[in-house]
C-alpha cells in the first residue's frame, strides 16, 4: 500500500480484549488492519476517538504484541527478533505521545532528559561534549536560547515547549520512523503550526517517516499532504489514499460524512456544502459491533448485503483503496472545495 521502499508493515493485524467470566466476550480494538510506511515517507491515520488509531500506534511501534497478524520492520517480524535484532530496532521506531508532561519525568531538568540518552546511545563523551549536543538539540527543536532551558523542569514548561521537548529526545537514536500520536492535541491553538512545521522539518531535513495520528482531517492534512492518508473507523480502514486524491474524491460515505461537516471559514465554500445525512449519530459499541459493513448502522445507503458481509478495502484506482459493498452505485459526491 505505499509506492516507496517498504520499512514499516502491518500486515492484517488485530488486537482484542476478552472480556467476562463465564462467556468470554472479543472486544476488538483493531480489526484486520493492513499498513506500511516507506522509508521517509508521512501517512495520517485518521479516525474518531476510541477508533483504535492508538492501539494501531502502539503495534506499530512494537510497543503492543497483536492477537493476530505480524508487524514487520524491515521485512522481519517483529515479534520473532532476537533479543540483540530487538534492541537495534526498538530505537529507531520512537513515539511522541499526546499528553508531553505525562510522557516526561517531572523530577528530572530539561538537561537530564536529554542528557541521559544521548550518553546511554553513546553520542558524546563527558560532561562538555554532552552539554553541546543539548544545546544543539534544543536549538533545532526551537528552544531558544538553549541556556535558558538546561535546568528548567517539565512543569515550567508550556505545552508547546514540552513538545518540543520530547521531539527532542524522540530525534536522539536517528529514528527511521516516528509514531506521532495526536502530537497537538495537548498544544495552545496559537503554537500548533509551529509543532506541525517541526515534525514536517524532521521529515524534510532527517528523512524520518512519520505515522501521524489525528481524530482531525485538517491537521492531518497540513501534515501529510505530499503524504497519504488512511481513514479508520471502528478498528478498520475504511479509504486509504494520497491525501489530496482521497480529500477531493471522497468515495466511503463515512469519508464523506466527515468532510460534510467539516468547518469551512470561507462562507462561499460553506454555501456548497452537500450535508451528508446519516441514519444515526450514535458510534457502536465495540462490545456490540456491527455485523458486515462496520459503517451499516450509520451509512444512508446501506442494503442487505451491508448487514451480512464485511468489504474488503479494494483500489478504486492507482494507490486510492476504499471497502465499500457499494462504492460503484454510490451517487456522485465532491467536497465543496473540489
Ligand atoms: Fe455503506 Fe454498505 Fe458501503 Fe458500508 S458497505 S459504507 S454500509 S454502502
Amino acid at each position: 500500500m505505499s509506492a516507496m521502499e517498504d520499512i514499516l508493515k502491518l500486515e492484517r493485524v488485530s488486537k482484542f480484549f476478552e472480556r467476562g467470566f463465564l462467556r468470554k466476550v472479543r472486544i476488538y480494538a483493531v480489526n484486520d488492519v493492513s499498513l506500511s510506511l516507506g522509508d521517509g515517507e508521512v501517512v495520517a491515520l485518521v479516525g474518531e476517538s476510541g477508533c483504535g488509531k492508538t492501539t494501531l500506534g502502539k503495534m506499530a511501534a512494537g510497543l503492543i504484541r497483536p492477537s493476530e497478524g505480524r508487524v514487520l520492520w524491515l521485512g522481519k517480524d517483529v515479534w520473532r527478533m532476537s533479543k540483540d535484532e530487538y534492541s537495534k530496532y526498538r530505537p529507531l521506531v520512537q513515539v511522541i505521545h499526546q499528553d508531553p508532561y505525562a510522557s516526561l519525568n517531572p523530577a528530572r531538568t530539561v538537561y537530564q532528559t536529554l542528557s541521559a540518552p544521548i550518553v546511554r546511545y553513546g553520542l558524546a563523551k563527558g560532561k562538555k561534549e554532552v552539554t553541546e549536543r543539548v544545546k544543539e538539540l534544543l536549538s533545532y527543536v526551537g528552544l531558544t536560547p538553549p541556556k535558558y532551558f538546561l535546568n528548567k523542569y517539565p512543569h515550567h514548561l508550556s505545552g508547546g515547549m514540552k513538545q518540543r521537548l520530547s521531539i527532542a529526545r524522540a530525534i536522539i537514536p536517528r529514528p527511521k520512523v516516528i509514531i506521532a500520536d495526536e502530537p497537538i492535541s495537548m498544544v495552545d491553538m496559537s503554537l500548533r503550526l509551529s509543532v506541525l512545521d517541526l515534525l514536517k522539518r524532521l521529515n524534510k531535513e532527517l528523512g524520518i517517516a512519520f505515522l501521524f495520528i489525528s481524530h482531525e482531517l485538517a491537521s492531518a492534512r497540513y501534515f501529510a499532504r505530499e503524504g497519504r492518508t488512511a481513514i479508520m473507523y471502528l478498528g478498520h480502514i475504511v479509504e486509504v489514499g494520497g491525501t489530496e486524491e482521497l480529500l477531493n474524491n471522497p468515495l466511503h460515505p463515512y469519508l464523506r460524512a466527515i468532510l460534510s461537516a467539516m468547518p469551512l471559514p470561507d462562507p462561499k465554500l460553506a454555501r456548497r456544502r452537500r450535508l451528508l445525512p446519516l441514519k444515526s449519530l450514535e458510534l457502536p459499541s465495540l462490545m456490540e459491533l456491527p455485523k458486515g459493513c462496520p459503517f451499516n448502522t450509520r451509512c444512508p445507503y446501506a442494503k442487505d448485503v451491508c448487514v451480512k458481509e464485511r468489504p474488503e478495502l479494494t483500489p478504486k484506482s492507482e494507490g486510492h483503496l476504499v471497502a465499500c459493498h457499494l462504492v460503484d452505485e454510490l451517487p456522485e459526491w465532491k467536497p465543496p472545495w473540489a
